[in-house]
């Protein structure tokens, strides 16, 4: 099974007011040394498994210039053992245009997955967001040059109604991408716009029409024959980011950059999201990591947990080679406690229907579930 390379490029034109993502003002003159930085970086890391996915994100990795971009990749596949599969670049809609589509595409980017967010004008300009005017041109442009697109959608920020909804599916509807995220507004980020909302200035929708607003996200991917693998994913065609299944199967991955995180051999790092402290710790031959976890086997287990349970394939625990004895535990806990939730095979853990819609109460109990193995475990 191969691994994934994450590349993280924090620069930004200007922050949306929903966004808690690691991000640097986009200054030129800042870009070379994070460029020297992130090279230094690569090559801190060698990683028995071959690299097959690679997903650039930030930020926005559609600002960072072309020829810095190629370098990247080239130095990843000269550090590292690669057969890339899957390279994917992030975009905004606004930074889609022809030429350097066509630079992405010669240096091997494969896979575009391009935050639209909403197709409702009014709603981005209350999240700070620039709107082309000529959004839907701009995406069909990207859908003739790659053959492998993602769209990201937002439900649920401020003045979300259903007919921007439809517009959303419209568009989906008329451009055909391969895959479609559709997060729900995480409200529990300390971002600006949840500033905005404690202070009485702006207010979210309702939480019985998001509902109804999801149901209707549901049915209409659904019908336009996109199979949802993944609690906020959809995908046509086998069509499911190879890279974010490493993430949700628990797998391998490197992360570079900013604020990136990996997980190798059972352990997990994350690195500084100053940029100062990242480009120090570089600069005297150190990796700019500032949190770094060695699994027990019982936090392993709950990672692959709920990482995997996002996922409609489920956890298959009979071929995990967890223990026995924890297994054994876990499964008693599950049946009192979240029964409901899941399918009732208990060897292949997998949300129900009810259990997607209430993930966050299931992880929830997860966590205290855990926290009882943990106790009933020590030694
Ligand atoms: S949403 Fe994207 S473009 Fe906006 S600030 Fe966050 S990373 Fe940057």
């Amino acid at each position: 099974m191969g691994a994934g390379a994450y590349v993280h490029i924090p620069f930004c034109a200007r922050k949306c007011s929903y966004c808690d993502f690691c991000t640097v003002q986009y200054d030129s003159a800042l870009i070379d040394e994070y460029h020297r930085s992130l090279k230094r970086e690569i090559e801190m890391y060698s990683i028995s498994d071959t690299v097959e996915t690679l997903y650039f994100g930030g930020g926005s990795p559609s600002l960072y210039p072309v020829e810095l971009l190629n370098d990247l990749l080239m130095h990843l596949k000269s550090s590292l053992r690669t057969e890339i599969r899957e390279a994917t670049i992030e975009a905004n809609p606004w930074e889609l245009e022809r030429e350097r589509l066509q630079e992405w595409r010669k240096m091997g980017f494969n896979r575009v997955s391009v935050g639209v967010q909403s197709s409702e004008k009014s709603i981005l300009e209350i999240c700070e967001r620039p709107v082309p005017s000529d959004l839907k041109q701009r995406l069909i442009m990207c859908r003739e040059m790659f053959d492998n697109l993602n769209l990201d959608f937002i439900l649920g920020l401020p003045g979300e109604a259903e007919s921007n909804v439809r517009a959303n599916l419209e568009l989906i509807g008329a451009i055909g991408p391969d895959h479609v995220s559709y997060y729900v507004f995480d409200s529990d980020h300390e971002t600006e716009l949840m500033s905005q909302v404690h202070d009485a200035i702006i207010e979210l929708p309702d939480p019985g029409i998001l509902e109804r607003l999801h149901d209707l996200v549901l049915e209409s991917l659904g019908k336009m024959d996109y199979k949802r693998y993944e609690i906020s994913s959809w995908a046509v065609d086998n069509r499911e980011c190879l890279h974010n299944l490493k993430y949700w199967r628990n797998e391998q991955y490197l992360g570079f950059g900013l604020s990136a995180g990996g997980h190798i051999d059972g352990k997990r790092y994350v690195n500084t999201g100053d940029l100062r402290r990242y480009h120090d710790l570089i600069g005297r031959n150190l990796a700019p990591v500032s949190e770094f976890t060695q699994n027990t086997v019982i936090q392993e287990l709950f990672e692959a947990l709920f990482m995997g349970l996002r996922l409609a394939e489920g956890v298959n625990l009979s071929r995990s080679g967890y223990p026995g004895e924890l297994l054994d535990f876990l499964i008693s806990k599950i049946r009192v406690y979240l029964g409901e939730y899941l399918s009732p095979d208990y060897r292949v853990l997998v949300l129900n229907e009810i259990g997607m819609d209430f993930s966050r109460s299931v992880f929830q109990k997860l966590l205290d579930i855990k926290e009882e193995m943990e106790i009933a475990f020590s030694t």
